[in-house]
C-alpha cells in the first residue's frame, strides 16, 4: 500500500477513515442550529412563503352558513317521494348573497343556487338536472334522492374556535386563501434568515468581463442565487472574493456581521490556493471537512460568530448538490424549527450504473413516467462534479448510498425529484 497519505478531493473513488457519512453530516449540522424566533406582522400576500410565528384559531365557521353545493331546488328531506314522484310548489328563490326570506313547508321548494343559504325548513337540495319543471310554479322529482344531499353545513370546512394552522408552518398558496376564507388580512411571520454568499477564486470572472487564458465565469454564484431565491431567506450577493488570507479574512467578518449564514463556493481543499479552512480555523469555528459523498466530498462546516457557516466546494455540480443535502435544510430548519421530508421515489433505471460501495452518490437524472405509468430514470450523461450541464439536463437525483455496489438495468433505484409543489 502506498505511504503517500492523500487529502480528500470530489474526484475521490475510495472512501477515506475519518469521513462522515451523509446522513450524520445533516443530523451534526441540524444539531448547531437555533432556529430564528423573531417575528414581524406581515399582510397575506407577503406572508406566503413564510414561516408563522403564531396559532390561527378561526374567528368564524366556514362556510358561515349552511349552504347549497348544486344548483337546484332547496327542501326538506323527510318530504322527499317514497316508491312514486312528487310535485312541489316553488315558492321562491335563494340566490348566493340573496337568501329566501321565509320559511318551507312540506310540499314546497325553493329554487337555489350554489353556495345560496338553505331557508329554513329545508336540509335537503335536489339538482336542477333532476328535477321536471311542470311551470314556472311547480316541479316534479321522482323518489331516486336522499335526504340531506348536496348541502354543505355550516362550519364543515373550519369550526369557529378552531386551529387553524399551528406556528412554525410554512404558508402556502392554500394556506394564505383559507385565512382570506376566515377574514384575516394580517399573520405574524418569523423574521426570514439572512444569507451573504460570495465566490473565491483568482480564476473567476464576472460576466462582461473578458476571459484570460485559465479564466472561467463565476456561475457559483449564480446557481447559489437560483436556490436561495427559491427559498424565503434574505440574500446578500457579495461577489467573488480573490485567493488571498486579507480579502478573505476581511470578507468572513463582513459577511458574519450581517448574515445569519454565511456561503462561500472553493477554496476548500488543500491547494495552495485553499484558504478557507485556515481562515476559518482562525476566526470562527471549524467543525469537519470530509463527507463520504460524490459529488462533494470537501465540505467546511463551522461558525464565525453567531453565523452558520458554509464552505462549499469549487466544482458547480458539488456546489448544488451540497447546497440541496446540507444547506437547503440547515436553512429549512433555522427558518421554521421544522426538518422538512424530503419526497423520494422508486424508479425503473434505464442502463447500469457504476459505483463503488462506502460513499453516497448522487447522480444526475432524468425521471420520467412511461405509458404504463412506471417511473423510469436514467443518467444525464458525464456526471463530472465539474459539469454543470448534467444538473441543467436534470430533473432528480438518483441517490446511491454507502451500501450500494451498482445498479443494472431495469432495477429499481431510489431518485429525489428536483421539483415538487411548494
Ligand atoms: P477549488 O475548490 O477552488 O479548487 O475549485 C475547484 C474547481 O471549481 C476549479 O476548476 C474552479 O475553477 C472551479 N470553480 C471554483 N469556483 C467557481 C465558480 N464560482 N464558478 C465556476 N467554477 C468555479
Ligand atoms: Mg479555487
Amino acid at each position: 500500500m502506498s505511504s503517500i497519505s492523500r487529502a480528500p478531493s470530489c474526484c475521490d473513488d475510495v472512501p477515506e477513515t475519518g469521513t462522515l457519512k451523509v446522513e450524520d453530516a445533516r443530523q451534526k449540522i441540524l444539531a448547531e442550529i437555533e432556529p430564528i424566533t423573531a417575528s414581524e406582522k406581515l399582510t397575506l400576500r407577503n406572508a406566503l412563503g413564510r414561516v408563522l410565528a403564531e396559532d390561527i384559531i378561526s374567528p368564524i365557521s366556514v362556510p358561515g352558513h349552511t349552504n347549497s353545493a348544486m344548483d337546484g331546488y332547496a327542501l326538506a328531506g323527510i318530504s322527499l317521494p317514497q316508491g312514486s314522484d312528487r310535485i312541489y310548489n316553488v315558492i321562491g328563490k335563494s340566490l348566493a348573497g340573496a337568501p329566501f326570506n321565509g320559511s318551507c313547508d312540506t310540499g314546497q321548494c325553493v329554487r337555489i343556487m350554489t353556495g345560496a343559504v338553505m331557508p329554513p325548513g329545508t336540509d335537503t337540495v335536489v339538482m336542477q338536472e333532476h328535477v321536471e319543471r311542470l311551470d314556472p310554479d311547480s316541479i316534479r322529482i321522482d323518489d331516486r334522492h336522499h335526504a340531506g344531499q348536496n348541502v354543505r353545513q355550516a362550519g364543515e370546512d373550519i369550526a369557529a374556535g378552531g386551529t387553524v394552522l399551528h406556528s412554525s408552518h410554512t404558508l402556502t398558496p392554500a394556506d394564505i386563501g383559507v385565512l382570506s376564507s376566515l377574514g384575516i388580512g394580517e399573520v405574524r411571520v418569523r423574521r426570514r434568515p439572512r444569507v451573504a454568499f460570495f465566490s473565491t477564486g483568482d480564476e473567476l470572472r464576472s460576466i462582461g468581463e473578458p476571459l484570460a487564458q485559465g479564466d472561467v465565469y463565476d456561475s457559483n454564484r449564480y446557481s447559489l442565487y437560483g436556490m436561495l431565491k427559491r427559498l424565503s431567506v434574505e440574500l446578500l450577493d457579495m461577489g467573488v472574493v480573490r485567493d488571498n488570507a486579507e480579502d478573505l479574512r476581511k470578507a468572513f467578518s463582513e459577511a458574519a456581521s450581517m448574515a445569519d449564514v454565511v456561503i462561500t463556493s472553493g477554496g476548500v481543499s488543500v491547494g495552495e490556493a485553499d484558504y478557507i479552512k485556515p481562515i476559518l480555523e482562525e476566526t470562527g469555528e471549524i467543525h469537519f471537512w470530509k463527507i463520504a459523498m460524490k459529488p462533494g466530498r470537501p465540505l467546511t462546516h463551522g461558525r464565525i460568530g453567531n453565523s452558520l457557516f458554509f464552505g462549499l466546494p469549487g466544482n458547480p455540480v458539488a456546489v448544488m448538490v451540497t447546497f440541496y443535502q446540507f444547506v437547503q435544510p440547515a436553512l429549512e430548519f433555522l427558518a421554521s424549527s421544522r426538518i422538512k421530508q424530503q419526497l423520494t421515489m422508486m424508479a425503473s433505471c434505464s442502463g447500469n450504473i457504476r459505483k463503488r460501495k462506502g460513499r453516497y452518490e448522487f447522480q444526475r437524472g432524468i425521471l420520467e413516467q412511461g405509458a404504463n405509468g412506471i417511473l423510469m430514470v436514467r443518467k444525464t450523461g458525464q456526471q463530472g462534479s465539474g459539469v454543470l450541464m448534467s444538473m441543467s439536463l436534470a430533473n432528480c437525483f438518483i441517490l446511491l448510498d454507502e451500501d450500494c455496489e451498482g445498479v443494472a438495468d431495469g432495477e429499481m433505484v431510489r431518485v429525489q425529484p428536483f421539483v415538487t409543489f411548494v
